[in-house]
Protein backbone atom coordinates (compact mmCIF):
# COMPACT_ATOMS: atom_id res chain seq x y z
CA UNK A 1 0.00 0.00 0.00
CA UNK A 2 1.18 3.31 -0.27
CA UNK A 3 0.85 5.83 2.42
CA UNK A 4 1.53 9.41 2.34
CA UNK A 5 3.54 10.42 5.51
CA UNK A 6 4.32 14.09 6.76
CA UNK A 7 8.17 14.11 6.17
CA UNK A 8 9.25 15.40 9.21
CA UNK A 9 7.67 12.63 11.34
CA UNK A 10 10.23 10.66 8.55
CA UNK A 11 13.32 12.58 9.88
CA UNK A 12 13.35 14.89 7.18
CA UNK A 13 14.51 18.60 8.48
CA UNK A 14 11.64 20.34 6.81
CA UNK A 15 9.82 21.38 10.13
CA UNK A 16 9.48 25.46 10.46
CA UNK A 17 12.72 25.78 12.28
CA UNK A 18 14.73 23.04 10.21
CA UNK A 19 14.02 20.03 12.88
CA UNK A 20 12.23 17.10 12.56
CA UNK A 21 9.63 15.12 14.44
CA UNK A 22 11.12 12.10 13.77
CA UNK A 23 9.04 8.86 14.84
CA UNK A 24 11.13 5.53 14.99
CA UNK A 25 7.97 3.72 15.13
CA UNK A 26 6.24 4.95 11.79
CA UNK A 27 8.82 3.67 9.52
CA UNK A 28 9.03 -0.11 11.65
CA UNK A 29 4.90 -0.07 11.29
CA UNK A 30 5.15 0.54 7.39
CA UNK A 31 8.32 -2.18 6.69
CA UNK A 32 6.18 -3.53 4.46
CA UNK A 33 4.63 -0.45 2.70
CA UNK A 34 5.25 2.13 0.50
CA UNK A 35 5.89 5.37 1.72
CA UNK A 36 5.41 8.93 0.38
CA UNK A 37 6.64 11.74 2.11
CA UNK A 38 4.95 14.95 1.99
CA UNK A 39 6.04 18.78 3.55
CA UNK A 40 2.79 20.79 2.19
CA UNK A 41 4.35 23.76 3.32
CA UNK A 42 7.37 22.84 1.45
CA UNK A 43 5.37 21.88 -1.61
CA UNK A 44 3.59 25.31 -1.23
CA UNK A 45 6.96 27.39 -1.25
CA UNK A 46 8.05 28.43 1.91
CA UNK A 47 11.36 28.42 3.27
CA UNK A 48 12.95 26.29 5.48
CA UNK A 49 13.65 27.62 8.13
CA UNK A 50 10.41 29.96 8.11
CA UNK A 51 8.35 31.48 10.48
CA UNK A 52 6.00 29.55 13.05
CA UNK A 53 2.69 30.11 11.53
CA UNK A 54 -1.37 29.41 12.76
CA UNK A 55 -4.79 29.60 11.49
CA UNK A 56 -6.00 33.14 12.42
CA UNK A 57 -9.67 33.42 11.78
CA UNK A 58 -9.93 30.78 9.27
CA UNK A 59 -6.48 32.17 7.68
CA UNK A 60 -2.97 31.05 8.50
CA UNK A 61 -0.92 33.78 8.87
CA UNK A 62 3.00 34.12 10.02
CA UNK A 63 3.84 34.92 13.75
CA UNK A 64 5.26 38.40 12.18
CA UNK A 65 1.71 38.89 10.34
CA UNK A 66 2.12 38.00 6.99
CA UNK A 67 -0.44 36.41 4.91
CA UNK A 68 0.90 32.82 3.83
CA UNK A 69 -2.31 30.99 3.20
CA UNK A 70 -2.31 30.88 -0.56
CA UNK A 71 1.11 29.15 0.12
CA UNK A 72 -0.53 26.73 2.64
CA UNK A 73 -3.51 25.72 -0.01
CA UNK A 74 -0.84 25.30 -2.85
CA UNK A 75 0.82 22.94 -0.61
CA UNK A 76 -2.30 21.26 0.13
CA UNK A 77 -3.07 20.92 -3.27
CA UNK A 78 0.50 19.72 -4.33
CA UNK A 79 0.26 16.85 -1.60
CA UNK A 80 -3.47 16.13 -2.99
CA UNK A 81 -1.85 15.73 -6.82
CA UNK A 82 0.69 13.18 -4.78
CA UNK A 83 -1.87 11.11 -3.18
CA UNK A 84 -3.81 11.03 -6.57
CA UNK A 85 -0.84 10.48 -8.23
CA UNK A 86 0.36 7.02 -5.88
CA UNK A 87 -3.22 6.15 -5.11
CA UNK A 88 -2.97 6.49 -1.48
CA UNK A 89 -5.96 6.32 0.40
CA UNK A 90 -3.91 6.52 3.84
CA UNK A 91 -1.91 9.87 5.44
CA UNK A 92 0.17 9.72 8.42
CA UNK A 93 0.13 13.28 9.14
CA UNK A 94 1.75 14.92 12.19
CA UNK A 95 -0.33 16.45 14.72
CA UNK A 96 -1.19 20.31 15.50
CA UNK A 97 0.23 21.94 12.41
CA UNK A 98 -1.66 24.31 10.68
CA UNK A 99 -1.36 22.28 7.65
CA UNK A 100 -1.08 18.51 8.96
CA UNK A 101 -2.94 18.66 12.31
CA UNK A 102 -5.84 16.79 12.34
CA UNK A 103 -7.82 16.50 15.55
CA UNK A 104 -6.37 19.99 17.14
CA UNK A 105 -4.77 22.92 16.21
CA UNK A 106 -2.81 26.13 17.92
CA UNK A 107 -5.53 28.83 18.24
CA UNK A 108 -3.90 31.57 16.09
CA UNK A 109 -3.07 33.10 19.47
CA UNK A 110 0.60 32.04 19.37
CA UNK A 111 0.56 31.03 22.88
CA UNK A 112 0.71 26.98 22.41
CA UNK A 113 -3.02 26.80 23.25
CA UNK A 114 -5.11 24.33 20.84
CA UNK A 115 -8.40 24.18 19.82
CA UNK A 116 -10.00 21.00 17.93
CA UNK A 117 -9.25 21.66 14.44
CA UNK A 118 -7.74 20.86 11.35
CA UNK A 119 -5.02 22.10 9.23
CA UNK A 120 -5.03 22.77 5.74
CA UNK A 121 -3.57 20.03 4.09
CA UNK A 122 -5.59 17.52 6.80
CA UNK A 123 -8.86 18.95 5.81
CA UNK A 124 -8.27 18.66 2.05
CA UNK A 125 -7.16 14.92 2.27
CA UNK A 126 -10.83 14.77 4.62
CA UNK A 127 -12.59 15.90 1.96
CA UNK A 128 -11.10 14.01 -0.61
CA UNK A 129 -11.56 10.67 1.29
CA UNK A 130 -8.00 10.09 2.54
CA UNK A 131 -7.85 8.59 5.78
CA UNK A 132 -5.85 10.12 8.33
CA UNK A 133 -3.46 8.94 11.25
CA UNK A 134 -1.14 11.22 13.16
CA UNK A 135 1.79 9.93 15.59
CA UNK A 136 -0.05 9.92 18.65
CA UNK A 137 -2.20 7.15 17.36
CA UNK A 138 -0.51 4.79 15.63
CA UNK A 139 -2.30 1.86 17.12
CA UNK A 140 -5.30 2.08 14.95
CA UNK A 141 -3.20 2.45 12.13
CA UNK A 142 -1.46 -0.41 12.89
CA UNK A 143 -4.92 -2.77 13.24
CA UNK A 144 -6.08 -1.25 10.15
CA UNK A 145 -3.09 -2.15 8.33
CA UNK A 146 -3.40 -6.03 10.28
CA UNK A 147 -6.72 -5.98 8.59
CA UNK A 148 -5.17 -5.12 5.06
S1 LIG B 1 4.03 20.97 6.88
FE1 LIG B 1 3.62 18.97 7.77
S2 LIG B 1 5.34 17.75 7.00
FE2 LIG B 1 5.95 19.87 6.75
S3 LIG B 1 7.05 20.35 8.61
FE3 LIG B 1 4.93 20.95 8.94
S4 LIG B 1 4.02 19.19 9.96
FE4 LIG B 1 5.91 18.49 9.02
Amino acid sequence: MNILVSACLLGINCRYDGKDNKVEEILSILEKHNIIPICPEQLGGLTTPREPSEIVNGKVMSKSGVDVNEEFEKGAEEALKLSKMFNSSIAILKARSPSCGSIQVYDGNFNGSLIDGEGVTARLFRENGIEIFDEEHLDELRILLEKE
